[in-house]
């Protein structure tokens, strides 16, 4: 090996290596004792891959921290030269036959990791932050099947410390019994019972100062905890494939709202209605025919609904949620790119998917006002937009500094506590709507 160890590591840090760092760390779960959900989880993991060495391996400055291990004796071993590390720095899945035959992996050899296989572990800011591995001291090959199973126990680990970032930042001391809200057989019987409650929110037209229409903003009325706001279980809902069912559902009933409201007056025929979609239910084929259904069992045209999409599939759905939403758009919905500007890749979704509006993320919304820069780029953003055929929306409007501002700018619509919180769909009131 050449080079010093610094200059080493140097060349092979991956992107963003800062905001990578302060991601792990505000997880606030280095050097903290075993937990049995992580401990299970690398039992399971060895047990379904046969290996003898299996762990949940923090990838931090200069070592890996493991906060759940079998088959390895230390708590931490160097970063430099591990595995590990590559795993985190092509945020890419790694298998290794034998290390003995390439000589890249000098120095994981002399650690006794003889094969490999490692899935990274990446947060809701996208950010790689370790890798769920298994290891065999011997040469050996892995079954077509390792790396989905590794991908599959890599998204409940990250559904766990997820909800640990959260109770940490919303102050709560850890052992706070979130356990309820993550047992996939209670959110089933949530599901069943009607305690998913898609609220709505109304959407402003900057031109009309009116409502024009509402976003469904999942909740759940808890019988014990209240009324639940998403963040807390959708990440589990997404790591099961739960939000398949409870996603069609959301759809149905925010459907079926709309139909209501308009019978009874409160909405006019025009208004529309704003659906978030998780990137797996638009990677499923016939997601569109789906959607369709539903609109047609409403007798709801399709003009009056938007899905708005976070994140993108993985590259290998690309293909399918590209043509899901063509279809979509073919019918008359719109799609809408949420969250520009949390750091999530939007620009993408608007380069490679038929989007009709973006949504400007309420964390730049919140700084438009006391910081010229983030105005001077919003600005930008919304002649870009528009340049390029879409409308803007902003979300989490909050001031009426905010919403002249974004009158200023030529924004189409906007939402937030400025207009109004979420309500339940009975609730809902809407001015002058007739
Ligand atoms: P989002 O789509 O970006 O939704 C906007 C979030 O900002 C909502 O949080 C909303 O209540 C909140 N908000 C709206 N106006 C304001 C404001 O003026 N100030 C502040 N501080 N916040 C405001 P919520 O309802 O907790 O939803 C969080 C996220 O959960 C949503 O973010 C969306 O990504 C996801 N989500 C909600 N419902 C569903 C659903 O049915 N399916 C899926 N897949 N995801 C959902
Ligand atoms: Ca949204
Ligand atoms: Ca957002």
């Amino acid at each position: 090996m050449s080079g010093s160890t610094s200059s080493t590591l140097q060349a092979v840090l991956p992107a963003h290596e800062e905001d990578r760092l302060e991601s792990l760390l505000s997880y606030g779960v280095l050097d903290t004792a075993p937990e049995p959900v992580y401990d299970d989880l690398v039992r399971m993991a060895a047990e379904l891959c046969g290996a003898s060495v299996a762990a949940v391996s923090l990838v931090d400055v200069d070592r890996l921290w493991f906060k759940a291990r079998v088959g390895i004796p230390m708590e931490e071993t160097p970063r430099i030269g591990s595995m590990c590390n590559e795993v985190v720095t092509s945020r890419a899945p790694l298998v290794v036959m034998d290390s003995h035959a390439e000589p890249q992996w000098e120095e994981a050899a002399r650690w006794g990791v003889r094969a490999y296989a490692g899935v990274p572990l990446i947060g809701r800011d996208g950010l790689p932050i370790g890798a769920l591995c298994v290891v065999d001291t011997e040469p050996r090959t892995f079954s077509p099947e390792t790396i989905d199973w590794l991908e599959m126990l890599a998204r409940q680990a990250m559904t766990h410390l997820e909800l640990q970032r959260t109770d940490q930042r919303a102050g709560l001391v850890p052992g706070f019994d979130t356990d309820d809200l993550l047992r996939p057989e209670r959110i089933r019987a949530a599901l069943d019972d009607g305690e998913l409650v898609p609220y709505l929110q109304p959407i402003i037209d900057l031109r009309t100062g009116s409502v024009c229409g509402g976003e469904a903003l999942l909740r759940w009325e808890h019988p014990e905890h209240g009324v639940v706001p998403p963040g807390s279980f959708i990440p589990m809902l997404e790591a099961t494939g739960l939000i398949l069912p409870v996603g069609r559902q959301v759809l149905r009933d925010a459907l079926a709202s709309v139909r209501r409201l308009r019978a009874d007056g409160v909405v006019a025929d025009d208004f529309g209605v704003s659906v978030n979609i998780s990137a797996l239910q638009a990677a499923q084929q016939g997601f569109a025919r789906g959607v369709l259904e539903e609109l047609a069992a409403q007798e709801l045209s399709p003009k009056i609904l938007t899905v708005e999409l976070t994140e993108t599939a993985s590259p290998t759905s690309d293909d399918v949620v590209r043509q899901e939403l063509e279809a979509l758009r073919a019918a008359g919905v719109k799609v809408d790119a949420d969250d520009l500007g949390s750091g999530h890749s939007t620009l993408q979704r608007v380069l490679d998917l038929p989007v009709t509006a973006v949504k400007l993320d309420l964390s730049i919304i919140s700084r438009v006002t006391h910081e010229p820069r983030i105005a001077t780029v919003v600005g930008w953003l919304v002649r870009a937009a528009h340049e390029l055929g879409l409308d803007v929306v902003a979300e989490g409007v909050e001031t009426l500094a905010q919403l002249e501002f974004l009158r200023s700018v030529g924004c189409d619509r906007a939402q937030g506590y400025l207009f109004g919180k979420a309500v339940p769909p009975a609730l809902f009131v809407c001015d002058g709507a007739r």
